[in-house]
């Protein structure tokens, strides 16, 4: 039988339409299969509509932060597709790009609708075509080693299928985990998928008391039972009122939704000031403002309600007077702020989660060109993967990156 496209990918995501440009590029005749009734609704959603489109670390420093098999797995399409490619590319089509903190990548419009806009007209002049409100449901390998996509009444069949659906994470972008199914059919293993860079659930009501108190920049450690670290970061964070949010909690909320044991947070809210040194100043403070109280007499931006709170959770008293404060007391101020244990109740659920953790496991995926190693002809990419990295721009870079590996690979075939 022979195929009506050369390459079908399933996905209009960032990952999808990478795939199916670069298919295209190199004279495939490609059909990108899209559920919702646009392509892309997660590029919108994405940086508060401002679209962290990658970042601009090296691509050896990007891989480490997925971990050490990750890492790996996407040292290879980090190198075909870097970020400076990416940032090259927006260029080209008229997207200026600018870099904010932390290393991460804007358009300078601050609009994720021309990232997309931009990557639309790169998918149309390759020649691409797009089928929207198609709902992939099964795909099936012939015995001539095609394959036919079940799409409602649609049966579309290609000589390459590149899987692109991404995780299962804000299910009302389009992405509900459908990928799972389809390639388990095929013999993959699913890493069971978790949600990650999600706010994280504490039952501790003084955390909840401080609904809306956030930081820019405090360290963050997240221990187990027996205090080995799990993970750290340094970012901003943010208390609400189901527990904590903002990049800190979110980049380690991995290593909660992953692991069953209890876990705790421990907070440095003064990253730069070492134990001994704050408790100096606290000392200087508290001389030259002994009718002071004591919140008022902390170095720093803390808000005095929070202050008050903090010291309430091992009994001080953020009101005493500063000539009246003992020692013991002193010490309990610099272990909270530079310490301040808050146990982590887990994660909330996909429907709050940025990313997938989990999903097809790497072993069985060959990282040089993203073809299954169970079904030739059968190509897995972007979220989909087991691969999850950090808040700016990691996940986006993974996603084209993987896609355009994907695509190049599945159009070469
Ligand atoms: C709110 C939010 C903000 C984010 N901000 C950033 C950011 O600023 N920077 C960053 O790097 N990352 C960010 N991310 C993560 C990033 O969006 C994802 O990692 C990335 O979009 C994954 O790309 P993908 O193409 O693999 O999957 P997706 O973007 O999920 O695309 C999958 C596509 O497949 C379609 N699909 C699913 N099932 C089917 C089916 N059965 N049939 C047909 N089509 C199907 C979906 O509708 C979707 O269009 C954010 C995520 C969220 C939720």
């Amino acid at each position: 039988m022979s195929a009506e496209f050369d390459v079908v990918v399933l996905g209009g995501g960032a990952a999808g339409l990478f795939a199916a440009t670069e298919a295209a590029r190199r004279g495939a005749s490609v059909l990108l299969l899209e559920r919702n009734k646009k392509p892309g609704v997660k590029v919108l959603a994405s940086g508060g509509s401002r679209c962290n489109v990658t970042s601009v670390l090296p691509v050896h420093v990007m891989a480490r932060h997925f971990g050490k098999s990750a890492g790996r797995f996407l040292g290879h399409a980090f190198k075909t597709l870097p970020p400076t490619a990416i940032v090259s590319l927006l260029h080209e089509l008229g997207v200026e790009t600018y870099e904010e903190k932390f290393d991460k990548v804007f358009p300078k419009s601050n609009k994720a609708t021309d990232v997309l806009a931009a990557f639309l007209r790169r998918f149309e002049a390759a020649g691409a075509r797009m089928r929207c409100e198609s709902r992939i449901e099964v795909v099936q390998r012939q015995d001539d080693g095609t394959f036919v996509v079940h799409a409602g009444a649609d049966r579309l069949s290609a000589k390459s299928v590149v899987l692109a659906v991404g995780g299962k994470s804000y299910p009302g972008t389009g992405s509900t985990g459908d990928g799972y199914a389809i390639a388990a059919r095929f013999g993959h293993t699913i890493v069971t998928p978790r949600p990650a860079l999600v706010p994280l659930r504490v039952d501790e009501e003084w955390v909840k008391s401080l609904t809306g108190i956030a930081f820019q920049d405090v360290a963050v450690r997240l221990v187990d039972a027996s205090g080995t670290e799990l993970a750290r970061r340094r970012r901003p964070l943010l208390f609400t009122h189901f527990g904590l949010s903002g990049p800190a909690a979110m980049d380690v909320s991995r290593e909660v939704s992953t692991r069953e044991e209890p876990t705790t947070l421990v907070v440095d809210f003064l990253p730069d000031l070492t134990a001994q040194e704050l408790e100096r100043e606290l000392d200087r403070s508290i001389e030259v403002m002994p009718t002071h109280a004591l919140s008022n007499a902390i170095e720093g931006e803390f808000p005095q309600r929070f202050l008050d709170v903090l010291f309430a959770t091992r009994g001080v008293r953020g009101a005493q007077r500063c000539a009246e404060v003992s020692r013991a007391h002193r010490r309990i101020v610099v272990e909270l702020l530079k310490g301040t244990r808050i146990p982590i109740a887990g994660t909330q659920d996909f429907t709050r989660a940025e990313v997938t953790a989990g999903g097809v496991a790497l072993d069985e995926v060959d990282p040089a060109t993203m073809e299954s190693r169970r079904v030739p002809g059968f190509y897995v990419c972007g979220e989909v993967l087991d691969v999850d990295g950090p808040i700016g721009g990691f996940n986006f870079q993974a996603a084209f990156s993987t896609g355009h590996v994907a695509g190049a690979s599945a159009a070469t075939r």
